[in-house]
């Protein structure tokens, strides 16, 4: 299998260990299938991207261990091909524009298509797309299957923001085919966007990768560890630590102290055993 995996950090602050750990997991799931393994730097939004993060973030990559293979995608310089695309779903009458303002949505409720029927002399905000009125299904990799009704769960979602930027959906979606990625290995956080992605990418004629979800690495009090969080049992500068903390996040045995080039060749003997020669590849979790 041609394999194609990447690590998409969004540039919103330095690598922290919750996005070390999704680089460790997509880099060492690429690495067991013998795989090509990508950098795509999504900084689509350009109101949160911080400026000198990207560049921080590869830096710490490279500490790790962890290079793209090929050069990496930087999203503020796609916004053409991302037009494009926006087109072609708008030439089959997929887009529309949306004059509602946040105040017009029901509170944290689905967008209920107020524009689908016309602006009705509203101002033209942002371009939403039509979803259909069905159900969509990934099979996820240790998540088992995953479902959305995407008219009643998700709702016609935004693919061009009112600030003018394009949505993350578009952009990762057109990026996934773009960089012809087989398999997106990203945190569990993600999940409720695949079935949508798997939508976009049927719309468009792409080829649909493999998806896993790992589990996210919790704050103390259980809550999602944000980029300002720390956890105080890894040291970031040491990248040993690290990949050990990763391993063991990830129910990989966890490989020994030694000097990192062979703490490495351990973690991918280990991501091996559990993700490729494992008949049940269920050693996850
Ligand atoms: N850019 C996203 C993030 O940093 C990841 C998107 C993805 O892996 O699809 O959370």
């Amino acid at each position: 299998m041609n394999y194609r995996g990447r690590f998409a950090p969004s540039p919103t602050g330095v690598l922290h260990i919750g996005s070390a750990v999704a680089a460790v997991a997509s880099f060492l799931h690429a690495r067991a299938h013998e795989g090509t393994w990508l950098v795509r730097i999504e900084d689509v939004d350009e109101q949160r991207a911080v400026a000198g993060a990207d560049r921080a973030i590869l830096d710490s990559l490279a500490r790790l261990g962890m290079v793209s293979d090929e050069a990496v995608l930087v999203q503020s310089q796609r916004k053409a091909v991302y037009r494009q695309a926006l087109e072609g779903l708008r030439q089959r009458g997929l887009v529309y524009a949306c004059g509602c303002t946040r105040r017009m949505l029901p509170a944290g409720g689905i967008y209920p298509g107020t524009c689908r029927a016309g602006l009705r002399g509203r101002p033209a905000r942002m371009q939403r797309v039509r979803v259909p009125n069905a159900r969509y299904c990934v099979q996820d990799l240790w998540q088992g299957r995953y479902c959305q009704h995407l008219a009643q769960e998700v709702g016609d979602f935004v693919l061009l923001r009112a600030d003018g930027f394009f949505a993350y959906q578009l952009a990762c979606v057109v990026d996934d085919a773009f960089q012809g990625i087989t398999h997106v290995i990203r945190g569990v956080d993600l999940l409720d966007s695949a079935p949508r992605q798997r939508w976009l990418q049927q719309q468009w004629g792409f080829a649909e990768p493999v998806y896993g979800h790992f589990p996210l690495v919790l704050a103390e009090d259980g809550r999602k560890l944000s980029k300002s969080q720390r956890d105080r049992s890894v040291d970031l500068e040491a990248p040993a630590d690290i990949l050990r903390f990763a391993c063991r996040h990830l129910g990989l045995q966890s490989p020994s102290i030694a000097p990192l080039a062979q703490m490495w060749r351990e973690a991918e003997a280990a991501a091996r055993a559990a993700w490729v020669e494992s008949a049940c590849n269920s050693g996850f979790f």
